[in-house]
């Protein structure tokens, strides 16, 4: 049984004085039979640390692979686990197409995750002219097999991996629930095949793009999505709640 795992991306959103705002509305909040988990700027992690009440986890956006070193402007695993960080977003697709984010590097980022008990977030996901292409299949497939390569299949089950379709992220525009559980379901066996059925059942694997409260039950209702990972829709307390509470 895979327990359901809702995850807001502030992406670049929210300075201190916002950040504080949200927690205080949503403290009260329970959250129950889901995971909920906020994915943030660096700079709101240690805001979360002091006050988010601890059935909302934190998540961070981005992860180096090695624990310090000459590394400019990048953020180490240790730092992120002095800061109670639990999930960390991996290759989402805005790193890969604007900031160089490669299958190679999404790997030795997921290998440093776990190497320091952070669960990593993997992004999959085809542009628009690929989908239009017939190349959806071949595209999560070589991103999934070429994330998880030298993964144990004990890490694999604990991994989440998010389904994003670029051309539905931040465009209003989501994929029907049916074709990303068709897709999702694929990403499942693609697992299935480098690893076996068991770990592909227990690997959860979200939608993402386009989600907001009122679209989400219709994914969920689907058999193989498990969640999903959330931009937009996850800056307002009140639509965050809607959609862990939808869940
Ligand atoms: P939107 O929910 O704003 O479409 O963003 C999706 C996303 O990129 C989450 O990582």
């Amino acid at each position: 049984m895979r327990t359901p795992i809702i995850a807001g991306n502030w992406k670049m959103n929210k300075n201190r004085a916002e950040t504080k705002s949200f927690i205080e509305q949503v403290k009260d909040f329970s959250v129950d039979g889901v995971e909920a988990v906020l994915c943030v700027p660096y700079t709101d992690l240690a805001i979360l640390k002091d006050s988010l009440p601890s059935q909302i986890k934190i998540g961070a956006q981005n992860i180096h692979w090695a624990d310090n070193g000459a590394f400019t402007g990048e953020i180490s695993p240790l730092m992120l686990k002095e800061l109670d960080v639990q999930y960390v977003i991996i290759g989402h697709s805005e790193r890969r197409e604007m900031f160089g984010e490669t299958d190679e590097t999404v790997n030795k980022r997921v290998h440093a995750a776990y190497k320091h008990g952070i669960t990593p977030i993997v992004c999959v996901g085809e542009k628009l002219e690929e989908r239009e292409a017939g190349k959806t299949k071949e595209i999560v497939k070589e991103q999934t097999e070429k994330a998880l390569v030298g993964l144990s299949s004990e890490q694999v089950k604990q991994l989440v991996i998010a389904y994003e379709p670029i051309w539905a992220i931040g465009t209003g525009k989501s994929s029907s629930a049916e074709d990303a559980n068709e897709v999702i379901s694929y990403i499942r066996s693609v697992v299935a095949d480098q690893y076996d059925q068991q770990v592909a059942n227990e690997v959860r694997i979200q939608y993402g793009g386009s989600v907001k409260p009122e679209n989400i039950v219709s994914f969920l209702a689907q058999s193989d999505i498990d969640g999903a990972l959330v931009g937009g829709a996850s800056l307002e307390p009140n639509s965050f709640m809607a959609l862990v509470k939808g869940a």
